[in-house]
C-alpha cells in the first residue's frame, strides 16, 4: 500500500509479541528507521524480513517506542478513527450503558482496551473528557473532536481535555487542560444505579470519577445491611453511598484530600440528606489505620497505584501488604473486606499472593468470596494483559 509513513524495521525475533497482537514496541526491538522521526507521528512496523505488522504511534519519551493501533495496513485519516470510535460506542450499546435510565456515566474509550493506546475518554451525563497518555493521539484531537460530536450528536454536551498530568511536552507544551467544546459547569452530577454523584471534571483528581468501580460499589451495598462500615481511600465517598443505600448502621469515609472530603459530604446529602450513619475523616489513611476501631464489620480498601512502574513492583506490594495485614488483623470477626489494587504494575497472582501473606501474618481464617476487577466499559484486551488493571478481592474474614 503507497503510503509516506516512516517505516520502523525490527531486529530478527522482535516481531513476536505483536505478531501476537500485543500493541507495544519497546526502543531495544528496533533495528533501523526509514527517515528521522518526528514525535507522535504515524509509523509503520516491519519485521527483519520487511514484512508489514503493524501501525501505530511513535513517542520519544518512555520506554514504549510504538503504541499500535492496528494490525491491518491502512490510511490512517479522520474516517479511520471515526470507525474505530465508532465501535467503542457499539461496544457500550452493547453492555446497555447508552440512553440508560440508571446510568449515565461510563468509559467511552479505554485506550489498549479498546485499541486505541494514549487515548482515554469518560462519558458523565454527555460531557466527555478526554485524557491523552501519548503525543500521538493529542495531535488528532480535533479529529477526536469532529468524530465525537457527529456519533454524539446533540447527546454531547461538551468535551474537556484533561491531559495535563498525563502529558509532559517540553517543546511542544500545548496540553493545557481546557474545553475543546464550551459546556455548562465543571461540576456534573451523574447517576450510577440508584445513587447519584457530583463529578468535578475540572479539579478531580483522574477524568472526576472512579468510574471503574460501578459493579464492584454495587455488589457492595449486598453486604451492609445493618453494618458498621469503614472506606479508606474513599475519594468523593462512592463506596459509602453504597454502604449506606445497602442500610449499613454507620459509615466512616477516610481520605486525605479535603476536597475529596468535601464532594464525600455533597454525595451523601444529594443521597440521603442530613444523616448521622456518616463520619468523614480528611486525614492520612496510615495514621487512620494504625489508631482504627476492631469494630468494624466491613472494610473498603481502595488505594491509589502505590506502584505506578515496574521498578516500583516490590516497594508497592509492601505498601499493599502493610495496609492488608492492618485491617485483616483488626477487622470484626465474621468481617467482610473488600481490597482493590489498581496497579497496572502488579499482576492478579502478585496481588492474590500479597493479600495470602497479609492475612497469614494476621493468622485470621480468610476464604475469598469475589474476585473483581475494573466494569466492562473498561474492557480488557486479551493480548494485553497489563489492561487488567484493576484487581479486587473480597474476603471473610473469621
Ligand atoms: N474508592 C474511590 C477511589 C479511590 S482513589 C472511589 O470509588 O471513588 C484513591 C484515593 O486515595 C484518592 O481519593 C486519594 O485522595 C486518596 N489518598 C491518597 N493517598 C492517601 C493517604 N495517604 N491517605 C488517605 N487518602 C489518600
Amino acid at each position: 500500500m503507497a503510503n509516506n509513513y516512516t517505516k520502523i524495521i525490527l531486529k530478527p525475533g522482535k516481531e513476536r509479541s505483536l505478531q501476537r497482537f500485543h500493541p507495544w514496541v519497546f526502543s531495544g526491538a528496533i533495528e533501523a528507521v526509514t527517515k528521522e522521526l518526528t514525535d507522535g507521528e504515524i509509523v509503520e512496523v516491519f519485521d527483519s524480513e520487511k514484512k508489514y505488522i503493524a501501525t501505530g504511534h511513535y513517542q520519544e519519551e518512555g520506554s514504549i517506542t510504538v503504541r499500535v493501533f492496528t494490525f491491518e495496513q491502512a490510511i490512517i485519516d479522520d474516517v479511520f478513527w471515526k470507525n474505530k470510535i465508532q465501535k467503542a460506542i457499539n461496544l457500550r450499546k452493547i453492555l446497555g450503558l447508552f440512553d440508560n435510565k440508571t446510568i449515565n456515566t461510563f468509559r467511552l474509550v479505554h485506550g489498549e482496551g479498546d485499541l486505541m493506546p494514549g487515548l482515554i475518554i469518560d462519558y458523565y451525563d454527555g460531557n466527555a473528557v478526554i485524557q491523552f497518555h501519548s503525543y500521538g493521539m493529542f495531535l488528532l484531537k480535533d479529529i477526536f473532536v469532529n468524530v465525537l460530536r457527529e456519533l454524539l450528536g446533540n447527546q454531547l454536551k461538551s468535551i474537556y481535555n484533561k491531559s495535563e498530568s498525563t502529558l509532559t511536552k517540553g517543546e511542544n507544551n500545548v496540553t493545557e487542560n481546557g474545553y475543546l467544546l464550551e459546556g455548562q459547569t465543571s461540576e456534573i452530577i451523574v447517576k450510577e444505579y440508584d445513587n447519584q454523584f457530583i463529578v468535578d471534571i475540572e479539579t478531580g483528581q483522574k477524568t472526576g470519577f472512579f468510574i471503574d468501580q460501578r459493579e464492584n460499589r454495587k455488589l457492595l451495598e449486598k453486604y451492609c445491611a445493618g453494618k458498621k462500615v469503614l472506606n479508606v481511600f474513599g475519594y468523593t465517598g462512592g463506596f459509602s453511598v453504597s454502604a449506606l443505600k445497602g442500610g449499613a448502621s454507620l459509615v466512616h469515609s477516610v481520605d486525605s484530600s479535603q476536597k475529596a472530603i468535601f464532594l464525600t459530604n455533597k454525595n451523601i446529602a444529594l443521597n440521603f440528606g442530613s444523616t448521622e450513619n456518616h463520619v468523614s475523616y480528611a486525614t492520612d489513611a496510615f495514621d487512620f489505620l494504625e489508631n482504627m476501631d476492631t469494630d468494624y464489620d466491613v472494610i473498603v480498601l481502595d488505594p491509589p497505584a502505590f506502584a505506578k512502574h515496574l521498578h516500583l513492583r516490590e516497594k508497592g506490594l509492601k505498601g499493599y501488604r502493610n495496609i492488608n495485614n492492618k485491617v485483616i488483623h483488626k477487622i470484626k470477626k465474621g468481617g467482610i473486606l473488600f481490597t482493590f489494587s489498581c496497579s497496572q504494575a502488579i499482576s492478579n497472582e502478585d496481588f492474590r499472593t500479597m493479600v495470602f501473606t497479609a492475612a497469614a501474618q494476621a493468622k485470621r481464617e480468610v476464604k475469598i468470596l469475589h474476585q473483581l476487577s475494573q466494569g466492562p466499559d473498561h474492557p480488557i484486551n486479551i493480548y494485553h494483559p497489563e489492561s487488567e488493571y484493576l484487581k479486587g478481592l473480597v474476603l471473610y474474614i473469621d
